[in-house]
């Protein structure tokens, strides 16, 4: 049987994230990997449909996503945006950032597109040491960061406070994971696990069963807390295991509050998304970290295509009503 076992996700001695997929691979599966958008990111198909260049076209397209939508790099016209505010005209991130803003109107800010200036304050971002802003630091970036700053006019991204600077990384890998499952579908592969980091789309089926993902237990990496059957979706996770540092004993996760500035302590350790869009998943799965399981799980619920699997920090798991039919608790099985 396919099966995605689990995600793991290990942090390396400098605070950056190395996370992979730990798919079991006998010998019906072929699972290439390459290091992309900041972390592991991998393709399996079924052996009987693997060819060469699906993989190569799909890897391709995750690698023209990271070009586009990547701010730290100036490959992507949001880098020269964040910089000097020349308005954004490429078609793909444009229409990207309208759903990017829906999703910040729609949590109430929870996800917030303009939060670079605070997570780079706490050295989130590339090989920089990671660090504890001062609360008068804090203070003076919390103004930059509100996404109403930023409009999608006329068919172009423009900033209406230049200092403003736009955030990707709680959106991007889920993007990227749903366009190369949309590349394989195109070049004929019906079947197919891609994961970017965590952001996974299952394409398709598995031998004509859903496929089977595991939701890895936040506080432990080498367990599930349960599975998600589910075809044709995305699933992403946010979790506060997933980069963090830890000084005088206290964990610094990198999902942060726009409210606070602060690594966001909502009673959440995990959230799982699953989602037909892989952009909303990414972006969903962040803002409900953020919302915390009451107002979170309550966004969800609004939601028509929307379920949720949250872990508190106390252990327990929240299972929203359309995720239920889709998930088997680890205990149950
Ligand atoms: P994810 O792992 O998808 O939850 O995304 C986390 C990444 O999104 C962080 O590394 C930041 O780059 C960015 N981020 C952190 N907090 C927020 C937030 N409240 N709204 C939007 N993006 C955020
Ligand atoms: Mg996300």
């Amino acid at each position: 049987m396919f099966r995605i076992s689990y995600i793991r996700v290990l942090l390396s001695a400098l605070g950056t994230i190395v996370a992979f997929s730990c798919v079991q691979s006998p010998r019906d599966r072929v699972t290439r990997a390459r290091f992309l958008m900041d972390t592991y990111c991998s393709i399996t198909i079924p052996a009987a449909e693997h060819a060469q260049e699906s993989l190569d076209a799909a890897f391709a397209r995750m690698e023209a996503v990271e070009r586009s939508f990547n701010v730290h790099t100036n490959t992507s016209p949001l880098y020269a945006f964040n910089k000097s505010g020349v308005p954004v005209t490429d078609s793909e991130i444009v229409t990207a950032m309208e759903s990017v803003l829906d999703v910040c109107r729609d949590s109430g800010g929870a996800f917030d597109c303009t939060v670079f200036p605070i997570v780079d304050a706490w050295g989130f971002y590339g090989p920089h040491e990671n660090t504890v802003p001062s609360a008068a630091h804090l203070a003076a970036l919390r103004p930059l960061v509100n996404w109403r700053f930023i409009a999608v006019n006329r068919g172009r991204l423009v900033k209406l406070l230049p200092a403003v600077r736009v955030d990707l990384g709680g959106a991007a890998k889920g993007y990227a994971a749903h366009e190369a499952a949309k590349t394989l579908a195109s070049s004929g592969v019906r079947s197919a696990i891609v994961d970017a980091g965590g952001n996974i789309y299952a394409l398709g089926d598995n031998n004509g069963k859903p496929w089977r993902i595991g939701v890895q237990n936040p506080r432990d990496g080498s367990r599930i807390v349960g599975i998600i059957v589910a075809s044709n979706t995305s699933v992403s996770t946010s979790g506060d295991y997933q980069r963090y540092f830890e000084t005088n004993g206290v964990r610094y996760h990198h999902i942060i509050d726009p409210a606070t500035g602060c690594p966001a302590q909502s009673g959440i350790a995990s959230v799982t998304i699953m989602h037909p869009d892989g952009l909303y998943g990414d972006l969903l799965s962040t803002a409900v970290f953020v919302l915390g399981a009451e107002r979170g799980g309550a966004l969800i619920e609004r939601m028509t295509n929307a379920g949720a699997v949250i872990v508190l920090t106390n252990g327990n798991v929240i299972v929203s009503s359309r995720m239920k039919p889709h998930y088997i608790p680890e205990k149950a099985r």
